[in-house]
C-alpha cells in the first residue's frame, strides 16, 4: 500500500501535477524513550532509499527547536522521562506527539516496572498511534504520511 502510494506522489510530481500535500513538509524529533532498539532500527529504515520518506516531506530532525513532531520509542522509563519532557518543552508550537510501537503504546512493557512510568500517554498527550512490536517500517511510513495527508483538524496547543 506505502509503496503504492509512494509510486502515485512520484508519477504525479514526473507529470508536473501539483502535489496533494501543496508542498507541506513535518519535521520529526525522535526520542528512544527506553526501547529494545528494535522499532528504532525499523524508523531508520524508512530513511532508506526504498521508502524516502525525506522526499515526501517527513525528516527526522537532531534538534527539538525545529521539530514539528515528537516522536517516542520504548516504554518511558523513569531516567528518560526528564529529558523526554524538556525535548516537548523545547518544541514550537503548534506540535504533535506521535507513540511508535506497542512499549510506548503500553502494550507489553520491557524491563522492570519499578524503572518504568508507564506508555507515553502517562506522560503526554498522544496525537498518533501506531501499534507494533515492531511495526513494519510500511506502517511507519503509511501512518506518519497521514500527518501531512490528514492532519488532526485541531492541531493541540499545550
Ligand atoms: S514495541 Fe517491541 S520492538 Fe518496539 S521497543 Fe518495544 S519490544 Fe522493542
Amino acid at each position: 500500500m506505502f509503496t503504492l502510494l509512494r509510486d502515485l506522489r512520484r508519477l504525479r510530481r514526473d507529470i508536473g501535477l501539483i502535489r496533494p500535500d501543496r508542498g507541506r513538509s513535518l519535521a520529526i524529533r525522535h526520542v528512544d524513550a527506553g526501547s529494545c532498539n528494535g522499532c528504532d532500527h525499523e524508523l531508520t529504515l524508512t530513511s532508506s532509499p526504498a521508502y524516502d520518506l525525506q522526499h515526501l516531506g517527513l525528516g527526522i530532525v537532531a534538534s527539538p527547536r525545529h521539530a514539528d513532531v515528537l516522536l517516542v520509542t520504548g516504554a518511558i522509563t523513569t531516567r528518560m522521562q526528564g529529558p523526554l519532557l524538556t525535548a516537548y518543552a523545547a518544541m514550537p508550537q503548534p506540535r504533535l506527539v506521535a507513540a511508535l510501537g506497542d512499549c510506548a503504546l503500553g502494550i507489553g512493557l520491557l524491563g522492570d516496572p519499578t524503572e518504568v512510568v508507564g506508555p507515553l500517554d502517562a506522560v503526554l498527550g498522544v496525537d498518533l498511534r501506531i501499534p507494533g512490536c515492531p511495526p513494519t517500517p510500511d506502517t511507519i511510513a503509511a501512518a506518519l504520511l497521514t500527518l501531512i495527508d490528514n492532519p488532526p483538524a485541531v492541531i493541540p496547543q499545550r
